[in-house]
């Protein structure tokens, strides 16, 4: 049985536990939703006060040269890339993931269309996937209007299979956002190139949760998220990268002038930038931009193989605790036991998962909720300690207990 001295003492010895003093959250909250929303760095409270007053108050529109606005986008790809296994100028910030994936997709199909893989016209993913993967796969699909479909497959297990002789692109998301369940990206990845097949990963749920070696696994193209686990605020722009080998051959529909040679010569044709700017289209949202160089330098403080034994001991802790304390109600755990398999959140089913959610939050335990049934608690190794975790599971328990949660509860636009 763990108890709660157990708990104090696992923190006691936890070297990642100074960083919390990096972060503002408020008093009386168990924040255990990083993985949707990072809490924000002290820092950022600065750093806008800075780009806001100084760079765009003062310095007006000389900030694009003098405070490095323009280069910004290549300068935080070059800071993010190694906590996904990529290299200086493989990495560019800039836009949303959906529109990162668009390009990347985009890319993909193109490189397979362009060589001995032409006659090859689907794009598989995961039925499970986020939606807007799905999405954003079926929109580029229908507007390439050249014979493109988007295969959905139902389980890990029939993706292998899924891969034939008709598939030009594998997309798919590493950790899944509802479940946690982490993918063998190495694994499917060399499946994928062994049938002929590319491959498009989605680090959203990984990115800044899980170690990450995007060249050892020899994948072909990634995007990500920075406003999750990489704690850069709001909407901040997301990542893509290309690898050194893609480069010269990527090209994506979306040519803005940020993308071209020479965006200042202002001249009516497009010409391919080199290298990752080629991911690039237009003008960044600056001011949330500046903003991730504050969750990024928390990252090196840390590195990312601490940061996993946290996380597994922090899940491993959650999951233990809940079927020791709340073992009497009807909760159904969704994310793999299996360390490999399992991503930075524990997913728990309840019939009145909604409610239930709604009655923790209510108590200062934030995680959220995600059709069907699912309660998703994320588990951040930077700012979540282990006396969080005993704490949010006693609530949980009490919670469950006193059945005291509203099942006619009204639900916001976002759960
Ligand atoms: C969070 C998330 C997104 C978010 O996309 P936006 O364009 O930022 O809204 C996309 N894909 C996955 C897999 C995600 O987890």
């Amino acid at each position: 049985m763990t108890t709660q001295q157990d708990c104090v003492a696992l923190d006691a010895h936890d070297a990642l536990a100074p960083l919390r003093a990096q972060f503002d959250l408020p008093d009386g909250v168990i924040y255990l939703d990083g993985n949707s929303l990072g809490a924000r760095p002290k820092a950022a409270l600065e750093r806008a006060q800075q780009v806001i007053a100084r760079e765009w108050g003062r310095d007006l529109i000389r900030s694009w040269n003098t405070a490095g606005w323009f280069d910004m986008p290549r300068r935080l790809g070059d800071r993010l890339a190694p906590l996904i296994g990529g290299k200086a100028g493989e990495v560019v910030v800039t836009d949303t993931t959906s529109l990162n994936l668009f390009k990347a997709l985009a890319a993909a199909v193109h490189l397979q269309a362009d060589g001995p893989n032409a006659a090859r016209k689907v794009i598989v993913t995961e039925r499970s996937n986020f939606p807007t993967d799905i999405y954003m796969a079926q929109g580029l699909a229908s507007w390439l209007d050249r014979g493109y479909s988007v295969r959905l497959v139902d389980s890990a297990e029939q993706l292998p299979a899924a891969v034939d002789a008709d598939c030009a692109v594998l997309m798919l998301t590493h950790v899944n956002y509802r479940s946690g369940y982490q993918h063998d990206m190495a694994a499917l990845t060399a499946h994928a190139h062994a049938k002929g097949a590319v491959t498009v990963w989605d680090l959203a749920h990984s990115a800044g949760a899980v170690p990450l070696d995007l060249h050892g696994a020899n994948a072909d193209f990634a995007v990500g998220c920075t406003y999750k686990y990489l704690n850069g605020g709001p909407g901040s722009p997301a990542f893509i990268w290309v690898p050194a080998r893609h480069q010269a051959r990527f090209t994506q529909p979306l040519t803005g002038w940020w993308g071209h040679a020479a965006p200042f010569a202002m001249a009516p044709d497009f010409v391919h930038s080199e290298g990752i700017g080629r991911a690039l289209c237009g003008t960044q949202p600056v001011v949330s931009l500046a903003m991730v160089e504050c969750g990024l330098e928390i990252f090196e403080q840390a590195g990312m193989d601490a940061i996993r034994a946290k996380s597994l001991a922090l899940t491993d802790l959650f999951i233990a605790l809940v079927e020791q304390r709340c073992g009497a109600h009807p909760l159904g755990l969704v994310t793999p036991r299996e360390h490999a398999r399992r991503g930075s959140q524990v997913s728990f089913t309840h019939p009145h998962g909604y409610a239930v959610m709604a009655a923790l939050i209510e108590r200062g335990v934030i995680g959220d909720y995600r059709e069907p049934a699912i309660m998703r608690f994320g588990f951040t190794p930077l700012y979540t300690s282990f006396a969080d975790v005993w704490d949010a599971v006693e609530i949980l328990r009490d919670v469950l207990d006193r059945e005291a949660y509203d099942i006619h509860a009204s639900r916001g636009a976002v759960t």
